[in-house]
């Protein structure tokens, strides 16, 4: 047997601080909380960094209460800052948000419906939030009945 067979390396979860197998880097999907342990969280637990779409210091807070790591609005906005390009699903339809940067402008928002195929655009995170609507619905009132908030598949 080759010292070398295995990188599989075990380490603590940093959110229920279960032991859970970690990669050399100690990335590694948490089985127990599904939080995904990357030293880059680790390093800056109160920002949205990839690959998760909440802060550290927020899931241990809603691991605490029991709740699930859903990002919020303004954590999904972060996070689409982080990666360019998200989605979501409501009524089973799925919306792309992506980030489209112009010389002049570069915070514009693009939505698009994969189902109608209709693009809408705001100028920033702030125009987004506010009037960004889906089914006539402003997203903000609907976000919590929203789902597979992740970034683009
Ligand atoms: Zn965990």
């Amino acid at each position: 047997m080759s010292k070398f067979s295995s990188k599989t390396i075990f380490g603590t979860c940093e959110v229920c601080g279960k032991k859970i197998k970690k990669d050399v880097y100690g990335q590694g999907k948490c089985p127990f909380c599904g939080w995904r342990n990357c030293y880059l969280n680790a390093e800056h637990p109160d920002n949205v960094l990839h690959p998760n779409l909440i802060s550290l210091n927020k899931a241990k807070k809603l691991y605490l209460e029991g709740k699930a790591f859903d990002p919020n609005l303004d954590e999904f906005l972060e996070a689409l800052h982080s990666y360019g390009e998200m989605q979501f699903k409501y009524n089973n339809i799925c919306y792309a948000v992506e980030l489209m940067g112009t010389e002049l402008n570069n915070n514009l928002i693009q939505l698009y419906n994969a189902n109608t195929k209709e693009i809408f655009v705001f100028k920033n995170d702030a125009d987004f939030k506010t009037n960004a609507k889906i089914e006539g619905k402003l997203l903000k009132e609907i976000w919590d009945e929203t789902t597979d908030r992740y970034w683009l598949q």
